[in-house]
């Protein structure tokens, strides 16, 4: 008799007891917070809700806009996540570590690497900036983790994978599987002009692809620069990718040169297709050095060697 009540017991709890974790995790997954800076150059910080307290995603690229986001974010911030290495998405990590010491600073290895070695030396351009509030010094991470492990932050498990090169040499992904999230970094953006001056915008669309094999169930992406959305975001990007290089593509028949009057043509076409896309970056001549990074890359590719998704543009 006493067996049966437990298997009774056991037998209602494995109904009510599951549906009640369902609802549980359900309403227990918080909003997810933003900052977003002001444009030119708007970039996004996130927080979400993790059992030891706010896991923070990028940090803002001027001092001022980090310490905005610190302040709108609230306490205690029990974690800092890094997406990868440009300037507007790690120039406030000092400010988050002032505040919140303990708190560990995520980033993958080759992100670390990247951070600590800024090759194209993005701090000091940025710092030499007009009206400039970059940290004159940057603050590192100091937890790293291989590419593409799982990680747990603050009692949050997230899944990572890493990318590039692409918009970025190397670029990180956080995935948590319970609600479905994605945090893009500049994988993805919302409605914004891309920084394509690496010259990676093959890469790029073979990292959008690898994206969305890797994570086939996503339910919301809140991307580094532009409003949250759903996975249409990474689509919206291949196609803004793909008309960008057929543009410059088209403009260089037989390797001809690339005029002024050419990227003056670019320029205006895009601006029809895409009006009142802001760049992600402050950089006033962002339109043409994409123009030109990504002639670059169009010239020097082998059409028998190119990654299919590269081929359709
Ligand atoms: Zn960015």
């Amino acid at each position: 008799m006493k067996r049966l009540a437990v298997s009774l017991l056991a037998l209602i709890c494995a109904a009510a007891c599951s549906s009640t974790t369902e609802q549980q995790s359900a309403e227990s997954a918080p909003a997810i917070g933003r900052f977003a800076s002001a444009n030119p150059g708007s970039v996004n910080t996130y927080w979400l809700h993790a059992p030891q307290g706010l896991v923070v995603v990028d940090t803002q690229r001027s001092l001022t806009d980090a310490r905005a986001a610190l302040a709108a974010a609230g306490a205690p911030i029990a974690a800092v996540l890094i997406t990868h290495s440009h300037p507007d998405h790690v120039g406030g990590v000092g400010v988050f570590h002032q505040a919140f010491p303990n708190a560990p600073i995520y980033a993958a290895t080759p992100v670390d690497t990247a951070i600590r070695t800024d090759p194209l030396r993005f701090y000091d351009l940025t710092r030499a900036l007009p009206d400039s509030d970059y940290a004159p010094q940057m603050t590192y991470p100091d937890h790293t983790f291989a590419a593409n492990a799982t990680i747990d932050a603050a009692g949050i498990q997230l899944a990572t994978a890493e990318f590039g090169p692409g918009e970025t040499e190397t670029a990180t992904a956080y995935y948590d599987p319970k609600t479905q999230a994605l945090f893009a970094g500049d994988l993805v953006a919302d409605k914004a002009t891309p920084a394509l001056l690496e010259g990676h915008s093959c890469g790029w669309l073979v990292d959008l692809d690898r994206l969305r094999t890797r994570f086939p169930h996503i339910r919301t992406i809140y991307p580094g620069h532009g409003a949250p959305g759903g996975p249409e975001l990474i689509d919206e990007q291949r196609t803004y990718l793909e008309h960008f290089r057929h543009l410059v593509r088209a403009a260089l028949p037989d390797g001809t040169d690339l005029t002024d009057d050419k990227m003056n043509a670019i320029t205006a076409e895009l601006s029809r297709d895409y009006p009142g896309y802001p760049s992600v970056a402050s950089l006033p001549t962002m339109s043409q050095e994409n123009i030109k990074s990504v002639a670059k890359e169009i010239r020097a590719e082998n059409p028998a060697t190119l990654p299919a998704p590269c081929r359709s543009s």
